[in-house]
C-alpha cells in the first residue's frame, strides 16, 4: 500500500481522498494556489505545499505538480474531479515521473475524453449510442444538413466538452446557424478545443448512469445507477439512488452493459456510464466519466461501498474483494449540491464571507463540504461548498429526512441554494419521483421563497434556541 499520496485538487473533493487517506493509514499532501492560503483542504492535509499565486493555473500545473510529489516522496496522486482530472497528459506524466496515477491509464482517458472517439468505440464494441454523427462537423454546413437529414430538435456538442458547456439544442435551421459559431466559441474558450459534432435531442430523457470499479486483475463490477436528471444548463443539481424510473429487469442490463463499455476500452479504476434514458425505456450511451464523480456519495450511501478508498485499492494493484453477486441494494439516498450561488438571480455566484454555518447531522445524514463560518469563498471556483448526501430505507423517509435536514442546515452571508431545495423536496412531484432533464424548466415555482433574512420562522428558531441557551 502506498504510503504517502498527493491530492491534485482542492476543496471537498481534496476533503474526501484526505479523509480516505486518513482511515487508510496514508499520510497526505495537499497542494494550494495562493487566494486559497485558507481553505479547508489546506489545513485537514498533512502537508500543505503552495503550487503559486495563480487560482486556477496553479491546478493545472502538471510540471509543479509532479515536481512537489517528487520532493515530498509521494508514491501516488489522485486527481479527484474536474481541473486535471481527464487530461490524458497529466496521467502520464506523473506515470513517467514514476509515481502511481489513481486513475485509469492515460489511454482510457484519451479515448472516452473525446465524445467522438468514444462514440466509435463504443459502436464497435456494440454499446447502443445516441443517434448522432460518429466524425465531428467541418463546418456550419454540414452541420446545417446533418441536421435536416437527422430532424429536429437536434444537439449541437462540443467533442471535449464537460460541465455541462458546449451543448445546445437546436430546433430549427436557423438556430443551427445562429448556434453554431456560438457553442464552437464556448467550447474554444472552455476547452481549448473546438470541435463539434451532433446527436439527435432525446426528448425528455431520464440521465442514468451506472458507477463501475475495475481493477487490473481483470474483475469489473457495477455499483448500480444514479438518477441525475435533476439539473440545470446540463448540469446536475440534485441526484438520487437508485432510480425509480427502470426496472430490476432494466437495471441489470444497463449494468451489463455499462461493464461491456468499461472493457471496451481495458477500463482500470473507478469510472462511470453515463446513459439517457427514453420515454419508452430505450437506453443510449452519452459518455463515460474516467473520473471520481461529484455524487459518488449516494452510491456510497446504497451500496456500503467505499469508492474513494477502492479506487485507491485498484491503484495499489489490490484484486476486488467482492464480486457482482456481493453488492446488493440498501435504500436510497440523494445528494444535494450546496452551491454559493442565488436562484432568484438566475443562479448567479455568490462569493463571499460566510458568517455563520450550522450544518445538519442525525441519523442518515453526510456532509462533504469545504467551509465554515468565517471562510471567505474565493470567486475563482466552482461554486459547490458542501454536499449534502441522505439515506433513508424507503424513498419516503429519505424525502422527509431531507426535508428535516435542510431545514436544519443553516448557512448566512451569501445566498445558497439551501431555500431553493427546501422547496423541491416539499413537492409532490419529486416525492412522487416524476421528472426528467427538464424539470427545472417546468417548475419555475421553485424559486419563489423568501430570502433568509425574511425567514421568520428561522429567526424565531434561532431567538428560541438563544433564550434556551441563556437559561432564559
Ligand atoms: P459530475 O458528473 O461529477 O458532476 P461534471 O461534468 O459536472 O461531472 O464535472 C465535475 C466537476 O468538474 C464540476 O465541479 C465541474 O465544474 C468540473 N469540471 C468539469 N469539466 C471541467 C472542465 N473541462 N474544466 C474545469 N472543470 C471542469
Ligand atoms: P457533460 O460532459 O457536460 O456532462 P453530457 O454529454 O454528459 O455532457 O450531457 C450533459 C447533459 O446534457 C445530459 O445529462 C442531458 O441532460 C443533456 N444532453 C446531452 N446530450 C443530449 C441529447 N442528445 N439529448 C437530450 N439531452 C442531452
Ligand atoms: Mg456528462
Amino acid at each position: 500500500m502506498f504510503k504517502r499520496i498527493l491530492i491534485a485538487n482542492r476543496g471537498e473533493c481534496a476533503i474526501r481522498v484526505i479523509r480516505a487517506c486518513s482511515e487508510l493509514g496514508i499520510e497526505s499532501v495537499a497542494v494550494y494556489s495562493k487566494p486559497d492560503s485558507h481553505a479547508l483542504h489546506v489545513k485537514k492535509a498533512d502537508q500543505a505545499i503552495l503550487i503559486g499565486p495563480d487560482p486556477v493555473k496553479s491546478y493545472l500545473n502538471i510540471h509543479r505538480i509532479v515536481d512537489i510529489a517528487l520532493k515530498t516522496k509521494c508514491d501516488a496522486i489522485h486527481p479527484g474531479y474536474g481541473f486535471l482530472s481527464e487530461n490524458p497528459e497529466f496521467a502520464e506524466a506523473v506515470v513517467n515521473a514514476g509515481i502511481t496515477y489513481i486513475g485509469p491509464s492515460a489511454k482510457a482517458i484519451a479515448g472516452m475524453g473525446s465524445k467522438t472517439a468514444a462514440r466509435t468505440a463504443m459502436l464497435a464494441a456494440g454499446v447502443p449510442c445516441i443517434p448522432g454523427t460518429e466524425a465531428s462537423l467541418k463546418d456550419a454546413d454540414e452541420a446545417l444538413s446533418t441536421a435536416r437529414e437527422m430532424g429536429y430538435p437536434v444537439m449541437l456538442k462540443a467533442a471535449a466538452g464537460g460541465g455541462g458547456r458546449g451543448i445546445r439544442r437546436c430546433d430549427s435551421d436557423q438556430e443551427v446557424i445562429r448556434n453554431y459559431e456560438m457553442t464552437q466559441r464556448e467550447a474554444l474558450a472552455a476547452f481549448g478545443n473546438g470541435e463539434l459534432f451532433m446527436e439527435k435531442c432525446i426528448i425528455e430523457p431520464r440521465h442514468i448512469e451506472f458507477q463501475i470499479l475495475a481493477d487490473s486483475h481483470g474483475n469489473c463490477v457495477h455499483l448500480f445507477e444514479r438518477d441525475c436528471s435533476i439539473q440545470r444548463r446540463n448540469q446536475k443539481l440534485i441526484e438520487i439512488a437508485p432510480s425509480n424510473y427502470i426496472s430490476q429487469e432494466l437495471r441489470d442490463k444497463m449494468g451489463k452493459v455499462a461493464i461491456q463499455a468499461a472493457k471496451a476500452v481495458d477500463y482500470v479504476n473507478a469510472g462511470t456510464v453515463e446513459f439517457l434514458v427514453d420515454k419508452n425505456h430505450d437506453f443510449y450511451f452519452m459518455e463515460m466519466n474516467t473520473r471520481l464523480q461529484v455524487e459518488h456519495t449516494i452510491t456510497e450511501a446504497i451500496t456500503g461501498v467505499d469508492i474513494v478508498t477502492q479506487q485507491i485499492r485498484i491503484a495499489a494493484g489490490e484484486k476486488l474483494k467482492f464480486t457482482q453477486d456481493d453488492i446488493t441494494l440498501k435504500g436510497h439516498a440523494i445528494e444535494f449540491r450546496i452551491n454559493a450561488e442565488d436562484p432568484q438571480n438566475g443562479f448567479f455566484p455568490t462569493p463571499g464571507r460566510i458568517t455563520r454555518y450550522f450544518s445538519p447531522g442525525g441519523p442518515g445524514v453526510r456532509v462533504d463540504g469545504c467551509v465554515y463560518s468565517g471562510y471567505e469563498i474565493p470567486p475563482h471556483y466552482d461554486s459547490m461548498c458542501a454536499k449534502l448526501t441522505i439515506w433513508g430505507p424507503t424513498w419516503r423517509h429519505t424525502v422527509t429526512r431531507s426535508q428535516r435536514a435542510l431545514n436544519e442546515y443553516d448557512i448566512r452571508g451569501v445566498k445558497t441554494t439551501l431555500a431553493f431545495y427546501r422547496n423541491i423536496v416539499k413537492s409532490d412531484v419529486f416525492m412522487g419521483g416524476q421528472f426528467d432533464t427538464g424539470f427545472m424548466e417546468k417548475y419555475p415555482e421553485f424559486l419563489e421563497y423568501k430570502p433568509y433574512e425574511a425567514r421568520e420562522d428561522i429567526a424565531a428558531a434561532v431567538a428560541v434556541a438563544i433564550a434556551a441557551h441563556a437559561g432564559l
